[in-house]
Parts: C-alpha cells; structure tokens; sequence
C-alpha cells in the first residue's frame, strides 16, 4: 500500500480575463506536477509552459503557504538545482465508503499515501451513518495527531443511483434508510470543506487503477456484490458517460430470465448478485427437502461450496457464468487490457472459473485482456474516494486555495465532530 502513484493529470484550460484566476490555475498547475514528482524550478517551467520568473513567484509563494519545500541540490548538465517537492503533509483528505453493511473511512496526505483507517456496521438512518462517519473521521484524525484544519478535502464513494450535480444519493437498491439523501450538503455544512460524491464503482476503479495498473491505458473494475456495478477508466480517466455509465449490473443476458429489482428481466444483477445467489440456494435445498440449515448469507453459501455441496456450486457456477456473459459485453465493445474483479462474489472459485470461462466463450477478437481480482481488498472503494477527492483539489483552480499556512486554513464548525 501507498506506492507513490498519482492520478491521471486533467488540468483545464488556462482562464482568460482576470489575472487571480489565471494566477490560481498556474498554482495548481504547479502543485499538479508536483504531486507527479519533484522538480527543479526550470524543469518545472519546462512543464507548465511558463516563464521562469512566473514559475518562480508562484513558488515561492507556495513555499510561503507551507505546500512545497525545497529539497537537496541535483546536478544538470554540470548547474545545481534546487528539487521541490510537494510537502505531502501539509494537508489530508478523508475517503469514505458507504457500502450496504459497512462504512470504511481512510485517512490520506496530499501525496496519497495512507496514514489511518477505520470501519463500523452501518446504522439504520441516513442521519445515523452521517453522523457514525463524522465521529470517526474524528477519531482517525485524532489518532494520526492530525489538526482538523488540515482536513482539506473528502470523498465518499456510495452504491448509485447519484445526483453527481447536486450530490445527493438518490435511492439505492437494498440501501436501509437512503433516499434523495443529500449527502454532499450535510457533510460540506459539517466538515466545511469541499466533498465530491462518486459511484462506488467508479471510486473503487479509480483505485484499481492509479494504486495497481497505471501502466495500462484502459481498464475496468467489476464490483460483483450484492450489486453489481463496473467502473469505467478509459483513456486514464474515470469515464462517467452523461452521469450514469457502468450499470453492468442491469445488463440483460438472459430472455425472460429471473426479475430484476429493477423491474427488468435477466439483468446481470438478477442472476448474480450475492442476494440473488442466496435466495436461489434456499430455493433448491428447500425444494429437495433437506433438512440441513441452508445459507443465511452470502458466507454460508461459499461455506457449503467449499464443504462440497453440489448445489452451492451448480448455484454460484450460474451466478459466475452471468457475470461473464457481461464481462464479454465489456470486452467487446471496450477492449480493457485489464479487468479487475472485487466484491465478495469472487471470493467463490466456482463463480470466479465460470466467469473467466464464460467471458473466453463470448469473447470475439484475439486481443488479450488480462483478468485478475483485487489486490487493495475492501478499502479500494475508501481509497478510491480519497484519490478523488484529491484529483479535485488539484485540477479545480477553484478549489487549490486550500493552502494552510500562510491564509488561516479552513476552520470547522464547532462541535462538528464528537
Ligand atoms: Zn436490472
């Protein structure tokens, strides 16, 4: 964990008109190529594509404000040039996950790196998990003796559907106590700083992707849970469609298969979600009149496949095949040179072989595509949320004044967390 990676670089243009804004999109310009790596003044100058006294203005300045510091002399061509380097330390995101049992909150530095994490069962209201996540941001800053005016930034990744807009959870399926919830509202009037909300798909790709395959171009992360949901990194980016894209998960690869919560028919989901998996299990241990206890959960199911229950396998092999017929969906029509899988559905070796079996079946063309299963594990959706957050701290020009030090930082409601 914490390799020194960062997020794919996106800086808008450069703004006409008014000199502050221009001036603050070459701050962020400046701390964007620092968070890539050290550099000299004149490398940096180079980069940016902008006069060296400029460059050196706006560094000094951020020296000033306590985000950049000078490091050892290197030598070029024969000249002596002082390194600069994001000071990593100077400020800290918050990633969240609220995932349908669980939030998991981290704690991340400017650089990325992870400096604390936490996770509790969810509660049973909206209010009580905002209010669950705030006591233990709270607790982790604490515990990393971290000033919460440093807090500068959080993400949180939820299951969709989102308002990405307006930040509001719409109403997921199977979420207790979530609807229209407007979650970036509550927690931007709680913390007072700013909050991006992202699909959990979508943030736990965003993971996959900078933390584990950043040497691809393309790639996709499958989330095979109780949803299921894919995140889409094409050309480095998070690719988000108008707002919606991913929803493998309401695919359809069965006519007139299982209904869908959705209210479809045959959609990836229905088939093999791990609630879908569980219920068709009861289903033929109850229609064959076994008396043993059949699977209460998703654990218990993958229990009685690996003590050899035939049904358990013929059950996930099923739920596997499903989710490969969407794999296939996704490699033809995107080519990914890798898919990562997570979620607890793969921790199933007869759902996993019968979704690489079934995605070779489809699969038409002869370009490879790796596939491979998580390697962060259940923080990827937390971790994720944190990298966004700090992509948007350091492509917004609006948003880069974070800087403490110099300026008072941003200052927390009183109170704000227990
Ligand atoms: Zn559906």
């Amino acid at each position: 964990m914490g390799r020194r990676k960062s997020a794919p670089s996106q800086i808008p243009p450069a703004p006409s008109g008014r000199p502050q804004l221009l001036r603050l999109h070459n701050r962020t310009l400046i701390l964007s190529l620092l968070r890539e790596r050290p550099m000299s003044r004149s490398e940096l100058a180079r980069q940016a594509g902008l006069a060296l006294p400029t460059v050196s203005r706006l560094v000094d300045q951020l020296i000033h404000d306590g985000l950049v510091v000078e490091g050892k002399k290197q030598a070029t061509g024969g000249r002596h040039a002082t390194e600069l380097r994001l000071r990593a330390e100077a400020g800290f995101v918050l990633g969240a996950e609220l995932g349908r049992d669980q939030i998991r909150v981290v704690l991340s530095d400017l650089q990325g790196q992870l400096r604390a994490q936490s996770e509790r069962p969810r509660g049973e209201t909206a209010e009580e998990d905002v209010a669950h996540l705030a006591a233990m941001a709270g607790a982790l800053l604490d515990e990393a003796g971290i000033d919460a005016r440093r807090l500068t930034g959080i993400g949180v990744g939820v299951p969709g559907p989102l308002d990405p807009a307006a930040g509001t959870v719409i109403q997921p399926p199977n979420f207790r106590g979530w609807s229209y919830v407007p979650l970036r509202q509550l927690l931007q009037r709680r913390f007072r700083v700013p909050v991006w909300i992202e699909n959990d798909a979508n943030a736990g790709a965003l993971a996959e992707f900078v933390l584990g395959h950043s040497h691809v171009r393309n790639m996709v992360y499958v989330l095979a849970d109780a949803g299921v949901g894919a995140g889409l990194v094409l050309q480095r980016q998070l690719y988000r469609g108008a707002g919606g894209a991913g929803e493998l998960g309401h695919c359809p690869v069965q006519r007139s298969g299982p209904r869908c919560p959705c209210g479809r028919r045959g959609c990836v989901e229905a088939i093999a979600s791990t609630d879908a998996m569980v219920a068709r299990y009861r289903g033929l241990v109850g229609r064959s009149g076994d008396d043993t206890a059949p699977a209460q959960d998703f654990a218990a199911l993958v229990a009685a496949e690996a003590a050899g229950d035939p049904r358990a396998r013929a059950v996930l092999d099923r739920g596997g095949r499903a989710l490969g017929a969407g794999l296939a969906l996704l490699a033809n029509l995107l080519h990914p040179e890798v898919i990562v899988l997570g979620g607890r559905s793969v921790q199933s070796p007869s759902f996993l072989a019968a979704a690489q079996r079934e995605l070779r079946r489809r699969r038409f063309g002869t370009g490879e595509v790796m596939v491979t299963t998580t390697r962060l594990g259940r923080a990827n959706v937390a971790r994720g949320a944190a990298l966004l957050a700090l992509q948007g701290l350091f492509q917004s020009p609006f948003t880069a004044s974070f800087a403490p030090g110099a300026d008072e930082p941003p200052a927390m409601e009183p109170g704000s967390h227990p």
